[in-house]
């Protein structure tokens, strides 16, 4: 576990940016953090340094957004709207989450433990404009982008 300061919004984008490099088009991260505490800003980031020139926007009503950006399947999920884990199930979301797959998940808490394995974890604290983010890995793969983006 360790942590990043970002001081504004720029800052979470060019982050997004350094993460999707980490990760190298596949893995599965949650992203944990109150309401405006830049979930999506973050994968705005992502998603534009890998490629994807369109708009981002959090999936709250349709609970997934996919992309394919290069050849590249990324999932965005947002789970704020979630009424029971057991939607995950109707959803399919064992199909979305492989190892070639890349998948953002906003309100991971909502799904109460019911998602697939992932690699990384975020969470996101506010103070004023500035950012805290602390990040945590969940496998190899996860370990690898911590050690990428600490240097
Ligand atoms: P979430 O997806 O977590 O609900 P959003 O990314 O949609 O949050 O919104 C974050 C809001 O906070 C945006 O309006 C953005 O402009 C603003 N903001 C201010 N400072 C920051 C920062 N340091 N990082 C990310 N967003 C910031
Ligand atoms: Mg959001």
């Amino acid at each position: 576990m360790f942590e990043i300061e970002i001081e504004d919004e720029t800052a979470m984008l060019r982050f997004g940016a350094q993460l999707a490099d980490a990760l190298g088009g596949r893995g599965a991260v949650l992203i944990s953090g109150d309401l405006g505490a830049g979930k999506t800003t973050l994968c705005r980031g992502l998603l534009r340094q890998m490629g994807h020139e369109g708009s981002v926007k959090s999936p709250t009503f349709t609970l997934v957004e996919p992309y394919e950006i290069e050849g590249v399947c990324v999932y965005h999920f947002d789970l704020y709207r979630l009424s029971h884990p057991d939607e995950l199930d109707y959803v399919g979301i064992d199909e979305y989450f492989s190892n070639e797959t890349l998948c953002l998940v906003e309100w991971p808490e909502k799904a109460e433990g019911s998602l697939p394995s992932h690699d990384l974890e975020l969470s996101i604290d506010v103070t004023g404009e500035k950012r805290n983010i602390r990040i945590g890995s969940n496998s190899q793969h996860g370990t690898r982008i911590c050690e990428s983006l600490k240097s």
